[in-house]
C-alpha cells in the first residue's frame, strides 16, 4: 500500500472536522469513517443497538470504548480501507482507543494525526448555527444553508439541527473532550505523528492547509 494516507483528524466538535474530512476523502480517494455518522444511521434504522447509542449521543455522552473500538474494528477490516489508506473522524477519543487503534492496525498504523485548530469562542458560535443533512450528513450553518428551503444540496434530504447538539449536550462534549480527547494531541505528538493546521479562514483555506500539511508526510514517508 503506498503510505501516507492512513489518517486521524483531531479537533474539537463545531472545528470543521466533518466538512474537511468530506472533501479530504475525495481528494485523496479513500473512505471517510466518521463514528458519529456510523451511530447516527444506526440510530436512524431503529436497531436495539442504535436505541442505546442515542441515550449516550443524546446525554453528550461517550459510547462505551469496547462498543465503538468494535465497530471501528469491523469497517477497518473492509478492503476499501486496504487500497489507498483512510480518515477517521471522531475516532479515537480516548487513549485506550488511540491504543487500540495502533494494536488493530498493526504494521500499517496510522500515518498522520492532524489536530484542526480553532479558539472555542468561534466553536461555539459555529456550534449553535450548525445544521446537517439527515440522509447524507454534509453539513451545513444558519450562515451558509443550503440554496432550496433547507433541503440538502447534495442528496436532497432534509437538513435539520442535529439531535445531540442542546447546549447541555454541547457543554458535555466540550468537557469531555478536554479531558479525553485533547491527551491525544501530546499521544500523537510523542509517537511524531502530529501535525496541527490553523482551522480559521474560510474552508478552501482549511483544505489547502491540509492537503499541503498531508502531501509533505507522504513525500517523507516515501523518502523523498
Ligand atoms: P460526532 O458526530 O463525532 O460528534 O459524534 C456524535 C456522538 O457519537 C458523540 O457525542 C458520542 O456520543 C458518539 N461517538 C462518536 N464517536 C465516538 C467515539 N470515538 N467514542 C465514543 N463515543 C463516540
Amino acid at each position: 500500500m503506498v503510505p501516507g494516507v492512513r489518517l486521524v483528524i483531531l479537533g474539537k466538535q463545531g472545528a470543521g472536522k466533518g466538512t474537511q474530512c468530506v472533501r479530504l476523502a475525495r481528494h485523496y480517494v479513500v473512505p471517510h469513517i466518521s463514528t458519529g455518522d456510523m451511530f447516527r444511521a444506526a440510530v436512524r434504522m431503529g436497531t436495539e443497538f442504535g436505541m442505546r447509542a442515542r441515550e449516550y449521543m443524546d446525554a453528550g455522552e461517550l459510547i462505551p470504548d469496547e462498543v465503538v473500538i468494535g465497530v471501528v474494528k469491523e469497517r477497518l477490516e473492509q478492503d476499501d480501507t486496504k487500497v489507498r489508506g483512510f480518515i477517521l473522524d471522531g475516532f479515537p477519543r480516548t487513549s485506550n482507543q488511540a491504543e487500540q487503534l495502533a494494536a488493530i492496525l498493526g504494521p500499517n498504523d496510522v500515518d498522520l494525526a492532524i489536530d484542526i485548530e480553532v479558539p472555542m469562542d468561534v466553536v461555539l458560535k459555529r456550534l449553535a448555527g450548525r445544521r446537517v443533512c439527515s440522509t447524507c450528513g454534509t453539513n451545513f450553518s444558519t450562515a451558509t444553508p443550503p440554496k432550496y428551503d433547507w433541503t440538502c444540496d447534495v442528496c436532497g434530504g432534509e437538513v435539520v439541527q442535529r439531535e445531540d447538539d442542546t447546549v447541555d449536550a454541547i457543554k458535555r462534549r466540550l468537557v469531555l473532550y478536554e479531558e479525553q480527547t485533547e491527551p491525544l494531541i501530546t499521544w500523537y505528538l510523542e509517537r511524531d505523528k502530529l501535525v496541527s493546521i490553523d482551522g480559521m479562514g474560510t474552508p478552501d483555506d482549511v483544505t489547502q492547509r491540509l492537503v499541503r500539511a498531508i502531501d509533505r508526510r507522504r513525500d517523507a514517508l516515501r523518502g523523498r
